[in-house]
């Protein structure tokens, strides 16, 4: 068997890029700027790059089993995309390609499925079988991994938590077309524009009066600090969550929910208040799910693209 495997998370801004030992041992991460201009060749920067690389570390291509590549965007099962808007992709036929231009076998996937799969494999949800993860971010993504595969479905939209819809009396639209989905209300935006609305109602005193700009950052800590309309908002966003996680519960029944993205750096006011309320709407040995913060931050989908590789 080949020792290395090569993860590739490509971003809107950066390539992400990292090294491993096909046992998950992280050996070199680096970034490379992603060219997304017209005539640029992201494909083909990667390659140079990790050639490069392999030079320095006295590697050669033939030492590596293969390349993941994580995009932002729906992948089908062959490796293609329809359309990847960050990276001014159209149809593009991403494993095929990168297989030509690097010469080893590439795996394919969207980016959230491979954080999970990344988690799933050296993160906090390592050794479990059946994982669903969720990044609250900008946007709120998600990936699930059933018997230790990644579930991307017949269009690649597997793992799009963020597009369920959980309101349908939002008159307000989503990025997606739809109206009432998760992100409105539990991504980083969400929750401060969830918050702002319910300051408008607000009559009392809370921290949170004159705090401008809002960041879900700032009402995660006045909560911690005791402020008690922040509190309240927060048990709004954990009990929304909650209730969307049971949803999934219903139909897939992890044994862990990992709850990742730039929202979880509030840590376990999160887990523990999702958890409570996910005992509400959860039944029998449902309620035995855990709940556990992303430990890999922005490395989870090189650790993923890689274990794609080995899949
Ligand atoms: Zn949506």
């Amino acid at each position: 068997m080949k020792k290395y495997v090569i993860g590739a998370d490509v971003g809107g801004t950066t390539v992400k890029l990292g090294f491993f030992t096909s046992e998950g041992e992280l050996l070199d991460k680096w970034e490379i700027p992603t060219d997304t201009a017209p005539g640029g060749n992201i494909l083909k920067d990667i390659s140079d790059s990790c050639r490069e690389k392999m030079q320095s570390m006295k590697l050669a291509v033939e030492d590596f089993a293969g390349i993941g590549i994580g995009v932002p965007g729906p992948v089908l099962q062959d490796g293609s995309v329809d359309t990847c808007v960050n990276l001014g992709w159209g149809r593009k036929q991403v494993r095929k390609e990168m297989e030509e231009i690097l010469g080893i076998p590439a795996a394919v996937g969207n980016d959230a499925n491979m954080a999970a799969l990344g988690e799933a494999w050296k993160g906090s949800a390592g050794g479990y079988k059946d994982v669903v993860m969720v990044t609250l971010g900008t946007g709120v993504g998600g990936g699930i991994i059933i018997n230790g595969k990644m579930v991307s479905g017949a269009h690649g939209y597997g793992g799009e938590i963020g597009h369920m819809v959980v309101n349908s009396h939002e008159t307000v639209k989503c990025n997606c077309g739809k109206s009432g989905c998760l992100e409105q209300y539990c991504s980083a935006t969400g929750i401060v524009n969830e918050t702002k609305k319910a300051l408008e109602r607000c009559d009392s005193w809370t921290t949170l009066k004159g705090c401008r700009p809002l960041t879900s950052k700032y009402i995660f800590d006045a909560a911690k600090a005791g402020d008690t309309f922040s509190k309240t908002q927060v048990d709004v966003f954990c009990k929304r969550l909650a209730k969307a996680l049971s949803h999934i519960s219903a139909v897939v029944d992890p044994e862990v929910f990992v709850i990742g993205g730039g929202v979880s750096k509030a840590g376990e006011i999160i887990t523990e208040n999702v958890s409570k309320h996910f005992d509400e709407f959860s039944f029998g040995a449902q309620k035995n799910t855990r709940f556990v913060l992303a430990s890999l931050g922005n490395d989870a989908g090189i650790y993923g693209c890689a274990k794609a590789v080995l899949e």
